[in-house]
């Protein structure tokens, strides 16, 4: 797939093994994040937020092109910018 900029993207680098932290509590087994998504923190004004499960850096693509701090950082649409967040019932 492609980002907005024609790069070239893979969704995450998913390392199975080496989990660093294991999580205490998750209704999936430790992967809530890869199954649901991400639970976001506010979006910051500059379009970044974080994860409150995972702690990744999370940045919206729509704001900012790339994450300011980390480049390993996952892309997701912010509120104002997710399209299908808009209206649920069709
Ligand atoms: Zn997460
Ligand atoms: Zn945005």
């Amino acid at each position: 797939m492609q980002n907005l900029w024609g790069e070239n993207v893979r969704l995450r680098r998913r390392r199975k093994k080496a989990t660093p932290s294991p999580q205490p509590y998750s209704i999936t087994g430790g992967n809530d994040c890869e199954v649901l998504g991400h639970s976001l923190n506010m979006f910051d004004l500059s379009g970044c937020t974080t994860c409150m499960d995972c702690h990744v850096n999370i940045f919206c693509p729509r704001c900012i092109p790339i994450h300011p701090r980390d480049d390993q950082a996952v892309p997701v649409l912010c509120e104002r910018h997710e399209e299908r967040a808009v209206q649920h019932a069709v």
